[in-house]
């Protein structure tokens, strides 16, 4: 959610900011803004709420030093005033902040003389700088504000007259992007990647400075130096475009055939060691990575009896209490979900064990974990995930069976040229206000996900349901004017989804078969979908047919395939 770039080095940073703001976009955000250091050392500051393209139209001066920002608003509206960066008094101290300061209304109360002009709760960060900077060096002003904050921060802080960009950290992601003569700072490698491959992901309490060719670090509670271990990113700089597509979703569905190479390379053997050296055993994740943790349940429990629990991580404080035996592995994409990042923090207070399954290599859950497998799908840029949630799927695979690129391959080779047919029934699909996406056994996670694809693109409201589950209650929803998507695999589950079929037909509702199997389907709309040969590989055979079909009823419907509104790629707040 929300980015922050800082720039320092030889090159117009107003241009180089925007490109990286660009960059960033995908994480979702309604404001934006810059502050630049001008030749004489003062601040300039630009913002509004509104797109990049429109707010940051023209370079207003000349600078090699600066900060910028996209906001995703958690106080105060979305408007100019409260559009980062955020200043002090007197403009003497421009920051841009991703995250939440807990006891800002506190610290606010405290500084009574000063003058706020933003709702927001990052103002009180420049103006309890300000207050320390009156009789304090700038680098003991920070640490002392950083020690006094609570909440979470990645903040990126011009001083006017300091030639350096100030920086610290906690619980928000921030990076420091190491070039020649040149330092960045970023959210994310989308940031820098055009620009280096080096950089360095920032722990809890560092703070300090970048300045050209150089950074200082340190940690504000012990206020010793700090050494972090320099990081290699392994994506290009081709992977936040899209090339000849023409959303980022599609370009990404598509990649799913040619990156399996890749995301079948992490080591996986510590992590089987792991799961039966463990009595208790808990997989979680948020949205999409919830899909996987049900998914990798199903196929622990069925091929080697292995019991678990899939929790949705928002819910596990409340519900679980880990210990010495409990194992938890957790998977996010970002690696900075909030609500599974507080989730692992919880168990390993309580003595858990901890394996993460993420795309982003020093994310917060990565360092935070005891093992990592690592999804290596390159980064996703389209806000709805795609080819991680592949990924993900293919890790379940790994750990609880036995699975080869080749094979998958060929299923979601078949689900590519089901194309045609696919958007032709997007163009019925986008007439619909209710969506049913029904499923049995591993076909329900997979529901669970073409449901989710469908409502975060296409705002149809869609809900999942395990195929048994209908009559028990939403069968009372089922009239002419409802779609029924209904997974059919030709497995176990074949003969039981088939009545659960004619139950949905019988009250007038339409119903499209994803299936391999024409046996018995009559009045139903067909798309094909490859025969398994093992049949837990059906989910590999009809995931592709589910994404494409959420792509092109949100295309028929006009939405932003790429940036759905009001979500967020990397949710890091809870
Ligand atoms: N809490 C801050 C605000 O509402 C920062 C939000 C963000 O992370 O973009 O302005």
């Amino acid at each position: 959610m929300c980015g922050i770039v800082g720039y320092i080095g030889n090159k117009s940073a107003f241009e180089l900011l925007k490109n990286a703001l660009k960059r960033l976009e995908y994480r979702g955000y309604d404001s934006a803004g810059i502050a630049l250091l001008d030749k004489k050392g003062k601040i300039f500051v630009h913002k509004d709420k509104g797109r990049i393209e429109d707010v940051l139209k023209e370079k207003k001066i000349d600078s090699t030093i600066g900060i910028a920002h996209t906001r995703w608003a958690t106080h105060g509206k979305v408007n100019k005033e409260n559009a980062h960066p955020q200043t002090d008094c007197f403009g003497k101290i421009a920051i841009v902040h991703n995250g939440v300061i807990e006891n800002a209304e506190e610290i606010k109360a405290k500084l009574s003389s000063h003058h706020f002009s933003s709702s927001t709760d990052t103002e009180v960060v420049a103006h309890l700088l300000e207050e320390k900077l009156k009789t304090m060096l700038p680098m003991e002003a920070l640490r002392e504000t950083v020690k006094e904050i609570k909440g979470s921060f990645a903040l990126a802080i011009l001083i006017e007259g300091e030639n350096r960009i100030y920086f610290a950290k906690k619980d928000s992601p921030l990076l420091i992007g190491i070039g020649k003569d040149e330092m960045f700072l970023s959210s994310d490698i989308a940031g820098f990647i055009e620009h280096t491959n080096d950089y360095i992901a920032l722990e809890d309490y560092d703070f300090g400075y970048v300045e050209k060719g150089r950074y200082a670090l340190f940690n504000a509670i012990s206020g010793k130096k700090a050494s972090r271990k320099a990081l290699k990113a392994l994506s290009k700089a081709e992977e936040v475009e899209k090339g000849e597509y023409e959303h980022f979703m599609l370009k990404e569905i598509e990649e799913q055939l040619t990156r399996l190479n890749e995301m079948f390379s992490s080591p996986i053997e510590r992590a089987i060691e792991m799961i039966n050296e463990k009595e208790k055993l808990h997989i979680v994740g948020a949205g999409t990575s919830y899909h996987a943790s049900l998914l990798l349940k199903y196929l622990l429990e069925k091929n080697h009896k292995i019991e678990s629990d899939a929790v949705i991580s928002s819910e596990y404080r409340f519900l679980k209490e880990p210990d010495e035996k409990t194992l938890v592995i957790a998977f996010s994409q970002s690696g900075e979900t909030a609500d599974t990042l507080k989730t692992i923090r919880f168990a390993k207070q309580r003595g858990a064990k901890v394996i993460a399954i993420t795309n982003i290599r020093g994310s917060s859950i990565d360092r935070l974990s005891d093992f990592s497998i690592y999804l290596n799908a390159g980064l996703e840029v389209g806000v709805a995930a795609t080819k991680t949630f592949l990924a993900q799927m293919i890790a379940s695979y790994r750990i609880a069976s036995n699975i080869s690129s080749k094979e998958i391959k060929e299923l979601l080779s078949y689900g590519i040229k089901q194309r045609e047919k696919i958007i032709e029934e997007a163009k019925n699909v986008a007439k619909y206000k209710h969506i049913f996406y029904l499923g049995r056994y591993l076909s329900y996670p997979m529901a669970l996900e073409g449901s989710l694809k469908l409502k975060e693109i296409t705002y149809i409201h869609a809900e999942a349901y395990p195929a048994g589950e209908l009559k028990h209650g939403p069968l009372s929803l089922i009239d002419k004017n409802a779609l029924a998507i209904v997974l059919l695999p030709k497995d176990i589950t074949y003969e039981k989804t088939l009545s659960n079929i004619e139950e949905v037909k019988a009250r007038g509702a339409r119903v499209i078969a994803i299936t391999d199997s024409l046996e018995g389907l009559n009045g139903v709309e067909k798309i094909m979908m490859a025969k398994a040969k093992r049949e837990e590989l059906y989910p590999f055979s009809e995931l592709i047919q589910l994404q494409l079909l959420a792509y092109y009823t949100a295309l028929e419907l006009g939405r932003d395939t790429d940036k759905p509104r009001n979500l967020a790629k990397s949710v890091t707040v809870e």
